[in-house]
C-alpha cells in the first residue's frame, strides 16, 4: 500500500471513525483511519459492544454528548437496508426501595436541568410500559424515551461511507501498524507489516510536516 495522507488515525473502532468523519464534515481531507482487523468488524470493543446509551448524567457534557449521539446514530447514519443506526427502545430503572427513588429524582433533576426529556412514573404507569414489572415491589421509576441501542458496527461502517462519499479518506482493514518513523525529533509515518517503505508507506503528515499523536479510548 502507497498512501500519503495529512492524517493517519490508528483503530478504526467507533473512536477513529468518529474521528475522521467529523473532521470531514469540518473539510479535513486526506485521511487515512487504519485497523489490524477486517473492516468493520475488527474485532475491538466496538465489534463486541451491544451499544447501549443513556443520555442522563451528572455531567452536563457528558449529557450532551450522549444527546448529540443519539441524534446522529438516529437521524443520519444509516444501517444497509436503510433503517437508523439506533433503536430508540427506551430506558427504564425502576426503584425497589426509597432511597433509589430519591436517587431517581435526583436523576430526573439533571434530566431538567439539560433539556433531556425524561419522566418519573408510579409503578402503575410501569406496569403500562412493562407489565412484567411487578408493580407491588417498586416505588416508581425513570423514563428516557430516547435512550436506546446503537448499532456500532453498522455506525462506523456508516461514518466510513461518509467520509468516503465526501472523498475524504480512505479505511484499510487487516492493516496492523507495527512502527512509527521517526525525524527531527517528531513521528511522521507508521508504518506495518506489508506497507513499509519509501514507495509503499503510510506517510503521516499534519500541516506542518509534524503529527499529533494523541491515544483516545473509552468513549462512545
Ligand atoms: C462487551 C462490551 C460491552 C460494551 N457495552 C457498551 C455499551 O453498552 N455502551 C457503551 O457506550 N459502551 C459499551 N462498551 C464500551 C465501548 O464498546 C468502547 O468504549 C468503545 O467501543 C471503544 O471504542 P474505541 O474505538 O476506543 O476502541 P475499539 O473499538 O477497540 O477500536 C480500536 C481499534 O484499534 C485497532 N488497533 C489496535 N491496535 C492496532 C494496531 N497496532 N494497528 C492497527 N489497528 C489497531 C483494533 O483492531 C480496534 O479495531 C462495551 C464494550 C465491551 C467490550
Amino acid at each position: 500500500m502507497n498512501h500519503k495522507a495529512r492524517l493517519v488515525i490508528i483503530g478504526s473502532g467507533i473512536v477513529g471513525a468518529s474521528t475522521a468523519y467529523h473532521l470531514a464534515k469540518l473539510g479535513w481531507r486526506d485521511l487515512l483511519v487504519i485497523d489490524q482487523g477486517p473492516l468493520f468488524c475488527t474485532g475491538g470493543s466496538t465489534s463486541h459492544a451491544p451499544g447501549l446509551v443513556f443520555q442522563t448524567n451528572a455531567s452536563r457534557t457528558m449529557c450532551e454528548l450522549a444527546k448529540y449521539t443519539v441524534d446522529l446514530f438516529h437521524d443520519v447514519l444509516r444501517q444497509p437496508d436503510g433503517q437508523p443506526c439506533f433503536r430508540m427502545a427506551g430506558s427504564l430503572e425502576v426503584a425497589y426501595t426509597p432511597e433509589r427513588l430519591h436517587d431517581l429524582k435526583r436523576r430526573y433533576g439533571y434530566a431538567q436541568s439539560y433539556n433531556l426529556a425524561a419522566a418519573l412514573l408510579t409503578p402503575a404507569e410501569v406496569s403500562v410500559l412493562n407489565p412484567l414489572v411487578d408493580v407491588g415491589k417498586i416505588h416508581g421509576a425513570y423514563f428516557v424515551a430516547r435512550d436506546g441501542l446503537a448499532k456500532a458496527v453498522d455506525g462506523v461502517a456508516a461514518m466510513a461511507a461518509h467520509v468516503r462519499a465526501l472523498q475524504a479518506g480512505e479505511f484499510f482493514g487487516d492493516t496492523p501498524v507495527t512502527g512509527f518513523e521517526i525525524s527531527g525529533g517528531a513521528r511522521r509515518a507508521c508504518k506495518g507489516g506489508g506497507w513499509r517503505g519509501g514507495d509503499g508507506r503510510a506517510r503521516a503528515r499534519a500541516a506542518g510536516g509534524r503529527v499529533f499523536w494523541r491515544h483516545a479510548r473509552h468513549w462512545f
